[in-house]
């Protein structure tokens, strides 16, 4: 049914993405989960086989596939193991795509291949202590010393934070003015000196995966730094967001068929009362509206998507299918984990992780309530209002 969706060339990726995740991602799933080790060498692994840099061009290393081979990637490893695909996303979709295409070429040539690669490692530096759906309340600061920008500020939840080679970094140039009109973007090189990791958080789920609170003490970065112009970093910002999004729902769609798929052949072996229960329009019934949710936020995931790929604007598409994708993602990990009763409740059943994994959907990379708030933006703007 789903091959209707997607061309044959985009179905036949799919089916080399999903090999690789089940030859290589799988066998080390539940490693990662019990230790909560980072899988460094992963990241090499997913570089080799090309599922770093779809939205890359092939000159900087990248296989140039675009975004919906992206949200293939995404929805594969994420249905195996979402961490690994939350790390890659940061450092191949957010870190990436904004410095190949607002940055210049001496920026693209040093920084794009290694980290399509996976020899590198990206991070994307918006949220700060007091900063969080308000990014136009922005604290961080640059401020320019002849050839050179002073940067002083905090970043909080920064994904792959504590290990990331590079971040892309925004701050305030122009204190004058609202952050909309005065932040800029920089790569900041994460060995420099005023750099430091406060802490990783311990996250509820998502094992393995690093999450920063990072604190930048009057360090000193060269103006060539500086990814577009200065003063226009909202606008990278925003355009960023947009494939951050896709992708995100994207992932939330593989967590979500994970899930699905193990209720759903659970339901079929679990006998209570004398009979599978699936025979129970309870069970079955879950499982009918599990099947209907993933279908329709794999559909908007690919509007959003295709979208991108023709260079439309996809600021609504891109937040109603991360709204409608990480809802359901939640709504369908909740309901694997009622099929699977008292095991699912427990760390012998993958319906325990999921359901935790799955629950930071609904605010990493905007919450629930900022996502509406840019849809019914977009839809008045759209009629002219
Ligand atoms: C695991 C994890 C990884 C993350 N990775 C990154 C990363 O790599 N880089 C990065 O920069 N950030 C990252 N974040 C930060 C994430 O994007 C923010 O947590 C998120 O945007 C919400 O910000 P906040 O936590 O400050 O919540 P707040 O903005 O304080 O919101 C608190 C509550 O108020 C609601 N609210 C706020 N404003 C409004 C409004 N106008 N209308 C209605 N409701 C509103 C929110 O929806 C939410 O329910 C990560 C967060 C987590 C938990």
């Amino acid at each position: 049914m789903l091959s209707v969706l997607y061309t044959e060339e985009e179905n036949e990726y799919r089916e080399q993405v999903r090999e690789f995740a089940e030859r290589v991602v799988a066998p080390r799933a539940q490693e990662i989960e019990d230790t909560a080790e980072y899988p460094r060498d992963l990241l090499f692994e997913l570089g080799k086989a090309g599922y770093m840099g779809a939205l890359i061009p092939e000159e900087f290393g990248g296989t140039g596939l675009g975004m919906v081979a992206e949200t293939i990637i995404a929805e594969e490893i994420s249905a195996v193991c979402a961490m690994l695909d939350v790390t890659r996303g940061v450092t191949s979709v957010y870190f990436a795509p904004p410095v190949y295409k607002f940055g210049n070429d001496e920026q693209k040539g040093r920084y794009l291949p290694p980290i399509v690669t996976g020899e590198k490692m990206g991070a994307i530096g918006i949220t700060e202590p007091d900063v969080g759906s308000d990014t136009a309340g922005m604290k961080t600061t640059a401020v320019r010393d002849s050839d050179e920008f002073v940067i002083n500020g905090e970043k909080r939840f920064i994904t792959n934070g504590s290990l990331a080679d590079y971040m892309l970094l925004f701050a305030v140039t122009d204190p004058s003015v609202k952050a909309r009109k005065g932040m800029s973007t920089f790569i900041f090189e994460t060995d420099n000196p005023a750099f430091s990791v406060v802490k990783d958080y311990d996250l509820m789920g998502l094992r393995g995966l690093k999450v920063s609170h990072l604190k930048i003490d009057n360090a000193r970065v060269p103006a060539s730094s500086m990814v577009g112009e200065e003063n226009k970093g909202f606008r990278i910002l925003m355009d960023e967001l947009d494939t951050e999004r896709t992708s995100l729902a994207a992932g939330a769609v593989g967590y979500a068929r994970a899930a699905f798929e193990y209720a759903l052949q659970y339901s079929t072996e679990r006998e209570q009362f004398g009979r599978e229960i699936r025979g129970f329009e309870g069970v079955s019934f879950k499982i009918a509206d599990m099947a209907v949710k993933l279908d329709a936020a794999r559909l908007m995931t690919l509007q959003a998507a295709r979208r991108i790929d023709s260079g439309l604007s996809a600021t609504r598409q891109g937040a109603s299918a991360k709204l409608l994708a990480c809802a359901s993602a939640q709504e369908i990990a909740t309901a694997a984990l009622q099929v699977t009763g008292g095991i699912g409740y427990t760390k012998d059943c993958k319906t325990e992780q999921l359901f935790r994994d799955a629950r930071l959907m609904t605010i990493g990379g905007g919450t629930t309530e900022i996502m509406k708030y840019i849809i019914q933006r977009e839809v008045y703007k759209e009629r002219g209002y």
